[in-house]
């Protein structure tokens, strides 16, 4: 989890964002650095408590609800009670330098992240042979390469310079 978020400066000309009286702002503000890389947050309200505003003895689930409401309404973010706070245009502002980290929570209509999983199963993934190296298959002539090294599966091959795959190339695969 990150330790923080970016507070854009561009927030202070945010058209949305100044719809907003003063103490629905503040709330949005205490919320950003909690969101997850996909600028998701926990939507349980006694926990948002316990974790973002601990030192507020009047906090209660009501108040926060109208703000959520509210950031809602003007569409600061989206959310559904107990299943996720999702910020919206949130990877406008965040620069994300890894590589995201999977949502714990789902998206606000309680799926998860079937995208990612499918863009994880689209990475390639070379076999190695007995001798440790990589088996990689020309995407032209389907010859079959090996290559030292991962780093040599992901330029061309040298038969035709062509794409390397992991898998000889059937021709649904070349159809598709
Ligand atoms: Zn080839």
């Amino acid at each position: 989890m990150a330790r923080g978020r970016i507070l854009s400066r561009s927030i202070s000309h945010d058209s949305k964002f100044n719809k907003l009286e003063m103490r629905e702002q503040w709330f949005f503000m205490r919320l950003l650095p909690f969101t997850d890389d996909h600028g998701r947050m926990n939507a349980d309200l006694e926990e948002m408590h316990y974790q973002i505003f601990p030192a507020f003895k009047d906090f209660t689930p009501q108040k926060a609800r109208r703000y959520l409401n509210k950031l809602e309404e003007v569409g600061m973010l989206k959310w559904k009670e107990n299943v996720v706070i999702e910020f919206i245009n949130f990877s406008k502002h965040q620069k994300i330098g890894h590589r995201k980290a999977k949502s714990e929570f789902p998206d606000i209509n309680g799926n998860f992240d079937a995208e990612e999983e499918k863009e994880e199963q689209k990475e390639k993934v070379f076999k190695q042979g007995a001798g440790g190296n990589y088996i990689a298959y020309c995407s032209k002539c389907n010859k079959d390469l090996y290559y030292k090294t991962i780093y040599e599966t992901k330029g061309k091959s040298s038969c035709c310079k062509a794409e390397l795959s992991p898998t000889e190339i059937t021709k649904e695969n070349k159809d598709g």
